[in-house]
């Protein structure tokens, strides 16, 4: 996980929002608030509006990560699904995964 400074708040932004991919390899980003909950980008990006909604979310994202391997994350905000870049090992309904993972 990596911090999520004022510059990487700029480097992944376009448009003024945060990406929900990587640029390289569109792998999936995954964005943890403060109290480790799991925002999709653009609640991610919500929650760093201060000018116009005059504060800061209670709890803004803090975090991200590329998510790689997992079960689909629900963002704790909308409900959006947050689907990881290789799916999910534990579960066979797409062979998908270990065809990207051999890929990588
Ligand atoms: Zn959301």
């Amino acid at each position: 996980m990596t911090k999520l400074t004022q510059e990487l708040i700029k480097g992944l932004s376009s448009n003024g929002k945060l990406a929900k991919f990587t640029s390289v390899g569109c792998y999936t980003l995954l964005y943890t608030t403060r109290n480790g909950d799991y925002l999709c980008a653009d609640c991610a990006t919500e929650s760093h509006i201060y000018d116009e909604f005059g504060g800061l979310s209670e709890d803004p994202a803090l975090y991200v990560s590329t998510y790689d391997e997992g079960p689909v994350l629900h963002c704790e905000n909308c409900g959006e699904s947050i689907e990881a870049s290789y799916g999910d090992p534990e579960s066979d309904v797409d062979g998908l995964a270990d065809a990207k993972a051999g890929a990588a």
